[in-house]
């Protein structure tokens, strides 16, 4: 068969050897949580409820605070105790719904029904993942319904469940690949039936034999559904590699996936999407990988939104010692946490906890041009010249060398010989381009 990849990227140590035979653990979660109202991109959510308020798990305590938003929906049943700045993995505070938990698990009613998607016109369809309050769960928290909705959806041919888990240390999506695999393939069956002249792709990295041939077992006999494999190469899932490799198709900064024919999600998303449809169970939880040398039992856990990241440290054993670098992600996007005491939300992955921080080792020097840099880039663009502009604070310079093109994936960070932080550089001059051009808007 096949295997499809992209130029550029790098081959880290992937550390998935952690948890990757480890069945998913649901965890049972225990006193407040905390629901921020800015989970996802775009505008912040608006409360529904109030303080002293009693709310059902599964109920929406936030609605969407405009076209690009995502609702919020409680994960418990309990009582509003405030509405207040906390602190997210972002290192920000946000405004958060804070629920006491009253561990009775009181749904709302119709809470897990079945629902024949078939039945289900598009428009019903859009409007129960909007409901639902799904966003794009692979780390950039776009909303779903939004994503489905292109300008002209007779033109989407192909929808692509992202199932290439290159970030090193996460198995969440390998693991429900292969415990769960016939709700991916509900959840594309109800997304197909959005797009009719779609075909579905679940495309997977080679690195995952058994969930290749597990899928691809499932969906042999299905006219419309096939599994692509691809080569193990970090960035593959970042959405324009992805695109790049199943379909041969570019896309850039100014285009959305949906005009290169493609809508693309990731696998966790595509289940809460089969949830919401056919189960009638909105996003509620998702699957979190708590892993790393400093971690005592590595695992996968099926955690419920707003629930503290300090009970899913106790349930996978605490820590051995303690860690010199957190990240909430994985090591090459995620960040870096000042504290677990932070909730989960609908973007967060993963938990690494390791003994080293190997970046903190080296002091960054001189670029000696040796081209590495431009050589693994994804993006096609030249780090280290990309990296003069991002030192100088030169913005327009930054834009005009397509600083916008990057994807913040930290290739060119992680081959570079002097350690130059490269990618750190970009992050912040990319928020400073976003940031003018939003005030010129
Ligand atoms: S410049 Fe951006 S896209 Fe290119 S390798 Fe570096 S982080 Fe990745
Ligand atoms: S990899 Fe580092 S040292 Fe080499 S050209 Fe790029 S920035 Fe310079």
């Amino acid at each position: 068969m096949k295997k499809r990849t992209f130029k550029g990227g790098v081959h880290p140590y992937d550390g998935k050897e952690l948890t990757k035979n480890i069945p998913v653990e649901t965890v049972v979660p225990h006193g407040d949580m905390i629901f921020p109202l800015s989970q996802h991109i775009g505008a912040p959510a608006k409360p529904l409820v109030k303080k002293g308020d009693y709310v059902k798990m599964g109920q929406m305590i936030a609605e969407a605070g405009g076209f690009i938003s995502a609702n919020v929906i409680s994960s418990v049943s309990g009582t509003v105790k405030a509405i207040e700045p906390r602190l997210v993995p972002s290192g920000e505070m946000v405004n958060s719904i804070v629920i006491t938990n009253d561990e009775s698990d009181t749904t709302v009613d119709g809470f897990g029904k079945n629902r024949d998607y078939t039945k289900l016109s598009k428009e019903e369809i859009r409007q129960i993942i909007k409901d639902a309050g799904i966003v794009g769960l692979g780390g950039a928290g776009f909303p779903t319904h939004v994503k489905l909705t292109p300008k002209n959806e007779d033109e989407i041919d192909y929808v692509i469940v992202n199932g290439a888990e290159c970030e090193p240390y996460l198995t969440s999506d390998y693991r429900m690949m292969m415990e769960e695999p016939e709700k991916i393939i509900g959840g594309l069956k109800v997304i197909l039936q959005l797009f009719d002249n779609a075909k579905g792709v679940i495309a997977i990295e080679d690195n995952k034999p058994e969930a290749i041939s597990l899928i691809g077992e499932m969906v042999e006999e299905e006219e419309n559904i096939e599994v692509y494999p691809l080569k193990t190469k970090y960035p593959q899932g970042a959405e324009r590699t992805l695109i790049y490799a199943v379909s041969g198709r570019e896309i850039n900064s100014t285009m959305l996936p949906a005009d290169a024919g493609c809508i693309v999600d990731n696998v966790d998303t595509v289940i809460s999407i089969y949830m919401a449809v056919c189960k009638s169970t909105p996003l509620i939880r998702r699957i979190v990988t708590v892993t790393g040398d400093a971690v005592v039992q590595p695992h996968n856990f099926n955690a419920r939104i707003g629930m503290n990241y300090l009970d899913l440290l106790e349930a996978a054993g605490g820590l051995k010692e303690n860690p010199e670098k957190i990240v909430s992600g994985g090591p090459m996007m995620g960040m870096a946490l000042s504290t677990v005491d932070i909730p989960v939300i609908k973007t967060s992955s993963a938990l690494l906890c390791m003994t080293h921080d190997e970046a903190a080792e080296f002091e960054p020097s001189a670029c000696i041009r040796c081209g590495r840099c431009v050589s693994v880039c994804p993006g096609h663009i030249v780090p280290q010249k990309l990296m003069e502009f991002a030192e100088r604070h030169d913005i327009e310079g930054f834009e005009a060398n397509f600083g916008m093109e990057c994807c913040e994936c930290g290739c060119c960070a992680y081959v570079c010989p002097a350690k130059r932080p490269l990618t750190q550089a970009f992050k912040q001059a990319r928020k400073a381009v976003m940031e003018k051009r939003r005030k010129k808007a």
